[in-house]
């Protein structure tokens, strides 16, 4: 199997895992990877049904977004995914889904706080949420006018300690270290704002968890003190 190969089969696993998870209904999804050495993004095909995937159907295309390789064409998100991978050195892995919870937040253009340690364990500080796109930015080139208002949202914050933002009046992004990360990271996403959305239900003037429990949390399982687990870069 060549490395292009077995980009294309994790890529597909992926798409296939984010059915598994529930966190696609129809074909509103997407998880991509990229191969850095190569200048390769291999990303789900556009319109496809999950049902009938197979890892040769995959879409590649190089970072500027040209068609290699002779896939189907790419999901019309292509350009977000490639404006991240441009954007934020070390991500491997792009997702992007509606999930239900993650994006009624992103409707109500709510950033997530972190309200408890499950949040703590994943992402550092609240899970941001950007401005909406203006009128002639959707009229131009929206999927990549959608990607720069991420890397503007980013402005100040560490992609790679919040691995994932709420695109206003849309739905979650998340990417991670190679394409199975991405997926983990949007379940994460997923199953946090759920429990936020119930947490403000109990309580809508919950305060944000104390900032030294947070920091305990992220850093017991990120970084150079990180002692959770069995000593590589699992997280869970
Ligand atoms: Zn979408």
């Amino acid at each position: 199997m060549t490395d292009l190969d077995a980009l294309k089969d994790e890529v597909f696993r992926a798409n296939l895992e984010l059915v598994r998870l529930r966190l696609v209904t129809g074909t509103w999804g997407n998880a991509s990877g990229i191969d850095r050495s190569r200048g390769v993004v291999v990303i789900k095909p556009s319109g496809v049904d999950y049902d009938s995937l197979t890892p040769g159907e995959m879409a590649v295309v190089d970072l500027e977004g040209r068609e290699i390789g002779g896939g189907l064409r790419p999901s019309s998100d292509t350009a977000t995914h490639l404006e991240i991978y441009r954007s934020f050195q070390g991500v491997g892995g792009v997702v992007h889904t509606h999930s239900v919870h993650a994006t009624i937040f992103a409707q109500a253009s709510r950033e997530i706080p972190c309200l408890g340690t499950t949040h703590a364990d994943h992402f550092l500080g609240a899970v941001p949420v950007t401005r909406f796109l203006s009128e002639a930015e959707v009229r131009g080139d929206y999927e990549r006018e959608t990607g720069r208002l991420i890397i503007e949202r980013f402005q100040g914050l560490d992609p790679l300690a919040t691995p994932g933002v709420l695109v206003a009046g849309h739905a979650p992004f998340s990417w991670g270290a190679h394409a199975a990360d991405a997926v983990h990271n949007s379940m994460v996403l997923e199953q946090v704002a759920r429990l936020a959305l119930g947490t403000f239900a109990l309580d809508p003037g919950i305060a944000p968890l104390p900032a030294y429990i947070q920091e305990k949390h992220y850093r017991r399982k990120h970084g150079p003190d990180a002692y959770y687990g069995q000593g590589n870069n699992r997280r869970s």
